[in-house]
């Protein structure tokens, strides 16, 4: 997603720390704490605009919420969709998502979410892609025992390397689709931008759920 820069988007932010962690670094394992329960952590990296970290929130008001981008600006709109939402039940994060441990203690997060994320179709920027095998080992860091990865993208090309990744990488898969709205996991599916985008122009829409090789933890 390249958006023109956001005037003001860096004040915007600053100027809703209830919603915007400005110092990520302090809040490594203090999640639970910041939100003000101990409701299950659910984050998004690369959540762009927000619609879906915001959708979800609605949904699931006892689940605590994060969307991660690294852009400030996109950040900048994602907040106006939490501030519009009044959901009280999600915090946004301006970090790279290879940096994740940085900003999360082992086993704090629940469950994960990666929605069509940056392609990287060169074969030399593959270790950039957020489902290599380099991405999942920081995703074991992250989180606990029973976390699941949800990743959904109409790219084909990148959901068939992203299969493959979670076998070398020793994770396994819980189920997966190369059409969800036409599947049995269709039903309270939120869309993304993204996927309100290309469903439009009618290109299927793949997702894959992951989890730890329970053999390998122990
Ligand atoms: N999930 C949204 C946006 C997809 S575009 C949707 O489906 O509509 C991919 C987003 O990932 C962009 O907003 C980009 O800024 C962000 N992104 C790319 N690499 C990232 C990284 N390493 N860490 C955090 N965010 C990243």
């Amino acid at each position: 997603m390249r958006v023109r820069k956001r005037k003001g988007a860096e004040e915007h932010l600053a100027n809703h720390p209830q919603y915007v962690i400005l110092e990520p670094e302090a809040a490594k394992g203090k999640w639970h704490e910041l939100f003000g329960n101990d409701n299950p952590i659910h984050i998004e990296v690369g959540s762009g605009k927000g619609a879906f970290i915001t959708g979800m929130a609605q949904q699931n008001p006892d689940i605590n919420y994060i969307g991660i981008d690294i852009q400030l600006s996109v950040l900048s709109y994602a907040l106006d969709k939490v501030l519009a939402s009044g959901a009280e039940n999600v915090k946004l994060l301006r970090v790279d998502g290879s940096a994740l441990t940085n900003y999360f203690e082992d086993g704090e997060v629940d469950m994960m979410y990666l929605n069509f994320s940056d392609p990287w179709p060169k074969d030399r920027h593959a270790k950039r892609r957020l489902t290599s095998k380099e991405y999942w080992a920081r995703y074991d860091r992250i989180l606990c025992p029973e976390g699941r990865v949800i990743f959904k993208t109409d790219n084909r090309p990148l959901f068939d390397f992203s299969l493959e990744q979670v076998e070398v990488a020793g994770w396994e898969l819980d189920n997966y689709t190369f059409d969800l709205h036409h599947s049995e996991y269709a039903e309270g599916n939120v869309m993304t931008e993204y996927e309100e985008r290309f469903t439009a122009k009618g290109n299927p829409i793949c997702r894959l759920v992951a989890h730890r090789d329970p053999q390998k933890n122990k």
